[in-house]
């Protein structure tokens, strides 16, 4: 799928792959893939779906357009559009594992992953461990006779925790295990699991995929034949597809990905610095600032930090809300990746389901504030930011 683009570079990648035009007979040449809307497919004959096409589950040309893409991005010889993230978990879980099975996970996983895993499948008794998977030894020693997957995010949310992907995966290749990275943070503009010994890339393209915050979705991508086949076939059998029009607007919006993770990131470094110097701030974490506790780690495994700050206020729960609440440009908002700058507060947002008690344990304070910096000009966003900490307390 993605190999046929392999020797080009990243951007020409976003913009090519998966969109050749097409010159066959009676095609028009489209520099853009047509959405296709159609829901089924005719034949001439009983037995020969034309060009592989039966009914848009199973196949869809516009779909396949940007699976070709999404795979070529993560240098990834398949790939498979879901309709969210979540979605994409469901059925890579549904298609590899079985009653009985364990799963290895990070501690701070994205709240929805959490849930998934705790409400969801635990019903249907697949068993989680969260550990921090920083430590190396902790995993090797949580590997049971049943684990099947270690399933990582890098850098975590909020606190952009890393683990350090290819040391992870000695361990899962020796143990026999699936290792799933979920790169929704740092996009493959800025890191390629696969590359670092992963056997799965998740994204939820809602976020840096899809860049505009208009469009809901979920990718993986993978490169083994064999865990090819078997998501595959739950990918259809399950039916969590991306929409044409979907698939359609998340190629439109990959075309600039490399762009604004670019300018996420310059614009994120600016507002880190200024974070660091200003007094009412009391940390402030970001793996491309040198004060981030595993800075090497950043440098050995990624070629960037991507656009998520995280930050700690002086005062109280309700100082944090009164800061929210003064900003004007910063939409007050869940969700990240955008164009538009977000910031939220995990404690009484995206981190309210957790309890407080672990939220603590694991560095959740109630003044720890989350930016997803957008790629407006820097002087407005850290002339917003000024103008509340200055004021909040
Ligand atoms: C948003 C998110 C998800 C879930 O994706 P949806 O598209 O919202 O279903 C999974 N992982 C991470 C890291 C996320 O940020």
């Amino acid at each position: 799928m993605g190999n046929k683009y392999s020797q080009y570079g990243f951007d020409t990648k976003a913009i090519h792959a998966g969109e050749t035009p097409d010159f066959r007979d009676g095609a028009t040449g489209d520099v853009v893939v047509p959405i296709h809307l159609s829901t089924t497919f005719a034949r001439e004959k009983v037995e020969e779906p034309t060009a592989g096409y039966e009914y848009t589950r199973s196949l869809n040309p516009t779909r396949k357009a940007l699976e070709e893409k999404l795979a070529a991005l993560e240098n990834a010889k398949y790939a498979f559009a879901f309709s969210s993230g979540l979605a994409a978990e469901t059925s890579v879980i549904l298609a590899l594992l079985k009653a009985g099975d364990h799963i290895i996970a990070s501690d701070d996983l994205y709240g929805g992953t959490k849930r998934l895993f705790n409400k969801i499948f635990n019903e249907y008794k697949i068993e989680v461990s969260y550990i921090d998977t920083i430590d190396i030894l902790n995993l090797e020693k949580s590997v049971r006779p049943n684990t099947r997957l270690v399933w990582l995010e890098s850098p975590t949310n909020p606190l952009l925790k890393l683990s350090d992907i290819a040391a992870v995966s000695t361990i899962t290749k020796k143990e026999g295990l699936i290792l799933v990275v979920d790169n929704t943070f740092l996009s493959p503009y800025f890191q390629r699991p696969l590359s670092l010994g992963a056997d799965i890339v998740l994204h939820s393209s809602t976020k840096y995929i899809g860049g505009h915050s208009d469009v809901l979705g979920g990718s993986v991508m993978l490169s083994d034949d064999n865990l090819y086949q078997k998501i595959q076939y739950y990918q259809n059998a399950v039916g969590a597809v991306l929409s044409p029009f979907d698939s359609y607007l998340t190629l439109r919006g990959i075309k600039t990905l490399g762009l604004r993770m670019q300018k996420h990131e310059e614009n994120a470094l600016l507002i880190g610095a200024f974070l660091e110097e200003h007094p009412n701030v009391t940390k402030v974490i970001y793996p491309g600032l040198k004060s981030h506790p595993q800075y090497d780690l950043v440098r050995k495994q990624t070629t960037g930090s991507g656009g998520i700050i995280s930050f700690e206020l002086k005062g109280n729960i309700d100082n944090s809300k009164h800061f929210l609440e003064s900003l004007h440009l910063f939409a007050l908002a869940e969700s990240l990746g955008g164009v538009e700058s977000l910031i939220e507060l995990p404690a009484l947002m995206t981190h309210a389901s957790v309890s407080k008690e672990e939220r603590e344990a694991i560095g959740i304070t109630d003044t720890l504030i989350r930016l997803s910096v957008g790629i407006e000009n820097i002087e407005d966003l850290i002339t917003d930011l000024k103008n509340a900490l200055d004021t909040y307390l």
